[in-house]
């Protein structure tokens, strides 16, 4: 094999139909959000199956506007896990209302039985995050949701295209207890789709929509583009206090064709997938990131593996370095919200206590997963953290056996 460059943990696809389409907006004399947006919406609203979606420029955008439209705030308070990205928690701080974390299940996702248990008269929603795009449990979610009467606003970002029991996430339903309130997608760098920045949010409620849309840009009854259209017809109000949250046309351009990409993309995330678990099977120094279940799709964001530290002479950090050495970029998701200073105050009420996702941390590491990789990198990767799993194994004897209950265990063939 050639010498091997550094693989990055993330790097996007961006193809020259993404450029062209840049290229032509810009030369078009309409930079933001105007028509490509409103393509970019429809596509995504038939992707994912919703009458209603609207682009917006970040997915932690599309969270604040989803609680604020739904009047969620002060004195309220909003179930979420505690293994995400600051985001989800940060937008439900901003609204006034108070977080309160739910432990996480053998899979990484919020654990419903965690969620029922910390219910309290001030509960007004549920924010799910599918971990790694990963489904969580949302039949069992919804019925919780129906039971208390609670919204539910889902965390999206890491899972565009995954397929939550034959439906995509993000759909809509006009079923009692088969939907959420809103569903809420990222368009990072570094997620499945990007527009470099961006979000989406859907949800099948018109009225809902409509408050997002308003509140989506600053409370303006019309938008832009529409005004623009509308030839003449210099005047709006502002009829609430607002944000500025809209998708310019430069990114829904590289969105529109990233979109058109992502049934392929998905496929060789879970390729790869593959591929790492079969050169890491059967081994105790590490348990594997489980698979959807039937009827269900995981869209292979991220690859996380737990360390059995248990059964090796290094910490995570440690290992993550000799990655670093092999070239090989990896990085943690997440560092648990109560760990971050600024959560703390909150985060150490007893209502907050999240033993399950403590002691998971110290043991995650995401490997790169993405497309643009080779196969060859891939195979690269797994065969690299194989042979520092070997090489940096305890003696079988002075091992205990690995077990905690979580995640999938790959027990060898005995
Ligand atoms: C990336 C991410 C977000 C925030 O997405 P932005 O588009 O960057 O705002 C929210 N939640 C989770 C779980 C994420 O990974």
């Amino acid at each position: 094999m050639a010498e091997m460059n550094f693989i990055s943990f993330s790097r996007p696809s961006i193809g020259e139909e993404e450029i062209a389409e840049t290229v032509d907006t810009l030369r078009s004399g309409w930079l933001t959000t105007g028509p490509k947006t409103g393509r970019f919406e429809a596509d995504f609203g038939t992707y994912v199956r919703s009458p209603h979606a609207l682009a917006v420029n970040s997915c932690t955008a599309a969270l604040h506007l989803a609680l604020a439209a739904l009047g969620i705030g002060r004195g309220d308070e909003v179930i979420t896990t505690p293994l995400t990205f600051c985001a989800t928690v940060n937008t439900i701080l901003h609204t006034g209302a108070t977080p309160v974390l739910a432990d996480i299940g053998p899979d990484g996702n919020i654990d419903p039985a965690s969620i029922e248990a910390r219910i309290t008269p001030r509960t007004k929603a549920i924010i799910p995050v599918h971990m790694g795009g990963l489904p969580c449990d949302m039949n069992r979610i919804w019925d919780i949701a129906a039971r208390f009467g609670l919204r539910v606003i889902e965390d999206a970002a890491h899972a565009v295209g995954t397929i939550y029991d034959g439906n995509p996430i993000g759909m809509a339903t006009a079923e009692p207890r088969r939907g959420s309130d809103a569903v809420a997608f990222s368009f990072y760098a570094t997620k499945n789709l990007t527009t470099a920045e961006g979000g989406m949010v859907t949800t099948p409620d018109a009225e809902l929509f409509g408050r997002m849309k308003c509140l989506c840009l600053h409370g303006i009854s019309r938008d832009a583009w529409n005004r623009y259209t509308a030839k003449g017809n210099w005047y709006y109000e502002v009829n609430e206090n607002g944000f500025k949250y809209n998708l310019s046309d430069l990114q829904s351009s590289i969105g529109i064709h990233q979109l058109r990409k992502q049934e392929e993309f998905i496929e060789t995330r879970r390729r790869y997938a593959e591929i790492y678990s079969s050169l890491l099977a059967n081994m105790d120094e590490v348990e594997l990131p489980p698979t959807a279940p039937a009827g269900s799709r995981h869209a292979w964001h991220l690859y996380s593996l737990r360390l059995n530290l248990g059964h090796l002479k290094v910490d995570r950090a440690a290992f993550i370095e000799l990655l670093r050495e092999r070239k090989i970029g990896a990085s943690v998701h997440f560092i648990p919200i109560p760990l971050h200073p600024f959560f703390r105050r909150f985060a150490n009420l007893p209502q907050n206590h999240c033993p399950v996702a403590l002691n998971v941390y110290p043991r995650l590491v995401s490997l790169p997963l993405y497309p643009a990789m080779s196969e060859d990198e891939v195979e690269y990767v797994g065969r690299s953290v194989r042979s520092l799993l070997e090489q940096y194994r305890l003696s079988r004897s002075s091992a205990p056996r690995a077990t905690n209950g979580l995640y999938r265990v790959v027990s060898k063939a005995s």
